[in-house]
Parts: C-alpha cells; structure tokens; sequence
C-alpha cells in the first residue's frame, strides 16, 4: 500500500491529515452518540451463531475489493449499531483495523453486541476481485466522462489540467488528470463498457494465501468467505490446502458460487465439502451468488438470486452448510422471498432482517 513509502513527506501528510480525521472523527462521534441516545436503536438480543441457527442472519458487505478505510470504519460502526450479524470486508490488514475499529466505536456509544468480522478471498479470478484502471494522460480532452458518471462507489476522479503554450500550438488545450482511486473501486466492471474509447482495463487478482492465513490468526477475524466459480475444484483444492488448520481460529467458513445449474452446483459442493471436511473446525456456509454485484439494479435482479435460492432448498441431497442469498439481492428480495415461502424471520425488525447489505440480501438459513 502506498502508505509503506519511506518517503517523509507523505509520511507527515500523513500525520497531518490523521490528526483532522481524529478532530473530526470524535466530532461525530459525538454526533452519533447524541443521536442514538433521542432515538435509541433496537435491541438483538441474538448471537451471531443464533441468528444463522434462527434464519435471522444478516451481513453487510463492504466488497472482497473495496478498501477505503475510512467508508469502511464509519460503515461498520453504523452497522454494529443496527445490529448486523457480520462483516464482510476485502482481506487486508488495514480494511480488518478498520472494520474492528468501526465495531469498537459503535460499542463504545451503546453496548451492542460485536458482529463476527469475516475476510473474503478467492480461488482464481473473480468478478469480486479485480480493480478497473487506465491513463487519463491517454483520454481525449473532449470526453464526456461517462465513466465518472456511470461509477456507483465514486471510484473516479478527473479533472482537467491546461497545458503550455507549446502544446497549445500543437492544438491541444490541456489533458485530464486523476483516474480511478484504487482504493474505491470494487470491480464492479460497469466503467468499462461505456467507454467510447476502450481505454479501461479490469485487472484481476487472487488474494495471498499466505497473508490470509497471518490475518485469520490476528485475532480480530471470526470468518472466512472463499469465492469460487463452481466449474472446477482444483484451484480450491490448492487454497485449502495453503490455509492449512486455519479453520480452528474461525466460527465460519463461507464458500460463495455462482449458479451453473442446479446438478453441477450441488455435485461441486459436495465435492468442496469432501474437500474441507477433514480440515473444517468451524461451522460452513454456502454463498448463492445469483447475480453477481448487482444487488443495486433493482427488482429484476433480485430474481436469478431468489430463483437459486429456490432450487438449492428444495434439493435434499446436498452437502451440510447454512445456505444464504447474494448477489442481486435488495430491497425487493424478502417480498420475493416470502412469496416462495421461503423467508423466515423471528426478528422485529423484519424489514431488513433477512437482508444482506451491500450490502447483499441474506435468506433463510438451514444448516
Ligand atoms: S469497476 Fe466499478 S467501481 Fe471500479 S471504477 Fe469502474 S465503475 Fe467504479
Ligand atoms: S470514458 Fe474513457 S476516454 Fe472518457 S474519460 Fe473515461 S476512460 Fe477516459
């Protein structure tokens, strides 16, 4: 991370800027405390492993790749004071302080119970985990920016920078400047495609292995999300191979997969859980991943995720596990839910309770 740099002036600018975010932090930090104190916040007198046991289970996805530090800290304090089971954020040291010290602070306000904080990882290359780039300095100067506009987490900056005489001779008045903030784009891909230039490119990556199994053994991770895309198993067999008996330190291990068909998703969940079986200390969970990254689109997409959904539970014949929506879950997926009489909810706040934020839309679980 560009923070490692041993250069001094990033270092006291650093310092400069953590010192106004802690001025700033512990301003509404009281702002939150007054606020909860008029209006109070609905007590869950669930445990997480309760609710997963009780169909109530709700997480919020911050994104395997989103990595803004700040969002995700204030995120998760407003989230532990809703009382969400769990959160699930990208498998990086930095991102685990800072959903700890979201929790803590949240804690610190009103005594709400800790969510389980779960790190996600991949097995090959993923939808989840790739981050869009390009060089601004190559986009005309006369682009409408489409890309900036069209990018849900803000992820794009640009702004214009005029040139000097020179160039202005050559007939260019000035290049943009800016580009994408690595840190906020979660490789959602909807950039790249309206582009009237192709100048974006999604790069991929795999989580280390290695780094995870540090980050598992920290302490302050309760669960682990492995996401993989169903048609093979080897790659799966290799990362958990590497993560070894890291299970011990975990209360869950998540596999999350796409649909390709009901037979093939079941035949390759038993062949993961044969795979994990000897080496899983935790409990597991199953990830139905209807539509990838688009719980945001609306009520359409919500369907292919209650429609997998629908097809696992009414399979008798598939391995141990809770199951639990996402992708292409919202706001529409409990109303979806209750008419395939498949929602289930002892909560008081039924409303969202069910739901996985993105957040992402959790279902009925079943173990
Ligand atoms: S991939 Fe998605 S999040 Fe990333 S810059 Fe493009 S639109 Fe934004
Ligand atoms: S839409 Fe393409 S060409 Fe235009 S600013 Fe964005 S990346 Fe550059």
């Amino acid at each position: 991370m560009a923070l490692s740099l041993s250069c001094c002036h990033a270092t006291l600018h650093l310092q400069q800027h953590q010192v106004a975010s802690r001025n700033n932090s512990s301003k509404n930090l009281d702002n939150v405390r007054s606020l909860v104190n008029r209006i109070g916040i609905a007590s869950v007198q669930s445990s997480s492993l309760q609710s997963l046991q009780n169909g109530n289970w709700v997480k919020l996805i911050c994104g395997a790749s989103f990595e803004d530090v700040v969002d995700i800290r204030n995120l998760s304090l407003v989230y532990t004071l809703a009382g969400v089971d769990c959160i699930d954020c990208a498998a990086d040291a930095s991102v685990v302080s800072a959903v700890n010290e979201g929790i803590q602070a949240a804690r610190g306000i009103i005594g709400v119970r800790r969510p389980w904080v779960m790190i996600s990882v991949n097995d090959d290359q993923d939808l989840h985990f790739r981050k869009a780039e390009f060089d601004p300095g190559n986009c005309p100067i006369d682009c409408s920016r489409p890309c900036e506009i069209v990018c849900p987490a803000n992820a794009i900056s640009l702004q214009e920078e005029a040139l000097k005489e020179l160039s202005q001779v050559a007939g260019v008045s000035g290049i943009l400047k800016g580009g994408v903030i690595t840190e906020r784009c979660y490789g959602c891909g909807r950039c790249s495609p309206v582009c009237p230039y192709d100048k974006i490119n999604l790069v991929t990556y795999v989580r280390d292995a290695a780094t995870t199994v540090k980050l598992i053994k920290r302490g302050d991770v309760d669960a682990l999300e492995i996401h993989t895309n169903g048609r093979q198993t080897t790659y799966f067999q290799e990362l958990w191979d590497k993560l070894g008996d890291s299970s011990k330190y975990l209360r869950l291990v998540a596999v999350s997969l796409p649909n390709i068909g009901r037979d093939l998703t079941v035949s390759t969940m038993k062949t993961m859980f044969s795979i994990m079986e000897s080496q899983l200390h935790c409990l597991n969970l199953w990830q139905l991943d209807g539509r990838p990254m688009s719980g945001d689109i609306g009520r359409g997409a919500t369907r292919e995720t209650i429609a997998f959904a629908a097809q696992l539970a009414r399979t008798n014949d598939r391995p141990p596990g809770f199951l639990q929506l996402a992708g292409g879950t919202n706001f529409h997926t409990v109303d979806g839910l209750k008419k395939e009489r498949l929602f289930q909810s002892t909560s008081t706040i039924d409303s969202w309770k069910g739901l996985e934020f993105n957040a992402n839309t959790k279902w009925r679980c079943q173990y």
